[in-house]
């Protein structure tokens, strides 16, 4: 299996070079050049089928020769070490529950299986890869975690002084070994610019190989259609047709969702829901895609303005607007009609969500109303403790903190001071040499 440029303007490569090179050199997204369908047969008995196994059947085609069948296997052992509970909080009307990892966010399936692809492709290498990632808040924790103690790769992360909160700087700073952490005095967009910076500069990429682990790359987009096919797997019973609704920031969750659709999972309607960062709720509407600046919102990871993967999701539905229509809806929700959301779950059903699973939620009903006879999943992207004064404040209750979360409150952060690009190109460069 190769992957082209979406920019079509760079050479085809395998999957290994695609996960070393994150982006095409023409910066352009890389796409697989095939989408195969699973056999029938795949998913009348997928609820005979372990996860192990259908992610496996899933994601082969996409790997192909690069990793051979028995250690792709061991990886998605420890990748999918977790449970993926589907749980209905109203008539059909339920939640996939994406939080049971490490970092307690649906980042860590993707996280973890890149950072075991990018290990396997660095043995016997005799130079470390470096991987550099800017972080607002979650993807720092579950990439910081997925590298822990892979041989042969260093990570560093970038985020913002004072911008991230406190269990997300602790889920960043406490691991030590092969990941450091560099505090920046600036914003989210500062750190990503420096991280885009440091790929352009020949001198730094002559001396040190260098990758990113951001939602582009395709070993951490690919992964995420294992849940939507666990998902079909748990409810698949119901026999009515499904809704997924994602709550959606870079569009790489729902994407991935997008890709199990065309191995042939049986999906009526995807929903892209979103806060006021309404990009994509407005192409829907108008056709014309306006990218803006982000604002800021209670759903923090949602807060772009310009997605990404959005190009993708596009792609998927060969840029023909009915198409995707008739496949995507797209709305956007304020903070205030969130933490109503959060709420209203709360005393009706006596769930917690947080604020991203309930922006998917509020997606999920506005669909419904329209189509009553479907069975909807709101996918909760990240536990409510991850969120804690939003959702304490909100619901007027504390919260239980989770092992996972508990495990890194006492431990010692430690992070490096950088103020510019400066700073951290010598940091890169000490550190390659020692
Ligand atoms: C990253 C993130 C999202 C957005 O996912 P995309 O794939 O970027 O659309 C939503 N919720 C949470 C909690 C996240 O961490």
């Amino acid at each position: 299996m190769n992957y082209y440029s979406l920019n079509k303007q760079a050479p085809n490569v395998s999957f290994k070079d695609a996960v070393i090179k994150g982006i095409a050199p023409d910066k352009g997204l890389y796409f697989p050049e095939s989408i195969t369908p699973l056999p029938d047969s795949f998913f009348e008995d997928i609820q005979n089928v372990s996860h192990h196994e259908i992610a496996f059947q899933a994601i082969r085609q996409f790997v192909s020769d690069d990793i051979p069948d028995s250690v792709l296997k061991d990886i998605l052992k420890d990748v999918l070490d977790f449970d993926f509970p589907v749980v209905e909080i109203e008539d059909d009307l339920a939640t996939l529950e994406l939080f049971h990892g490490p970092t307690m966010a649906f980042k860590d399936v993707g996280a973890r299986f890149m950072a075991q692809c990018l290990g396997y492709f660095s043995l016997g290498e005799k130079s470390e890869l470096s991987v550099l990632v800017a972080t607002s808040g979650d993807t720092g924790g579950a990439v910081a975690n997925g590298f822990l103690g892979v041989d042969g790769v260093k990570v560093v992360i970038l985020y913002p002084s004072g911008k991230v909160s406190d269990i997300q700087e602790r889920q960043l700073t406490t691991l030590g070994q092969n990941i450091t952490a560099l505090q920046v005095d600036g914003t989210f967009d500062d750190c990503q610019k420096m991280v885009k910076t440091a790929f352009l500069d020949e001198e730094l990429l002559a001396t040190m190989r260098l990758t990113s682990a951001n939602s582009i790359n395709v070993a951490r987009w690919l992964p995420q259609l294992f849940y939507f096919l666990f998902a079909y797997k748990a409810i698949k019973s119901k026999e009515k047709e499904i809704v997924f609704s994602i709550p959606s920031g870079n569009f790489g969750n729902i994407c991935a969702g997008m890709v199990a659709q065309c191995l042939g999972m049986p999906v009526k309607h995807f929903v892209a829901a979103t806060n006021v960062n309404d990009t994509v709720p407005e192409f829907m509407l108008t056709g014309k895609y306006n990218p803006k600046p982000s604002t800021a919102t209670i759903s923090n990871a949602m807060d772009v303005g310009d997605p990404s993967n959005f190009i993708r999701v596009r792609h998927i539905y060969k840029d023909d607007y009915e198409a995707l229509k008739e496949n995507l809806s797209s709305f956007a929700f304020t903070d205030e009609e969130t933490r109503n959301a959060i709420l209203h779950i709360y005393d009706s059903s006596g769930y917690i969500a947080d604020p991203h699973g309930a922006v998917g939620y509020l997606g999920l009903k506005k669909y419904q109303e329209e189509h009553p006879d479907t069975y909807g999943i709101f996918l909760e992207t990240a536990h409510p403790v991850k969120f804690l004064d939003v959702v304490e404040d909100t619901i007027g209750k504390s919260l239980d903190i989770p092992p996972q979360i508990e495990k890194v409150m006492d431990k010692e952060k430690k992070s490096i001071r950088i103020k510019n690009y400066a700073e951290l190109k010598d940091y890169l460069l000490g550190g390659s040499n020692s």
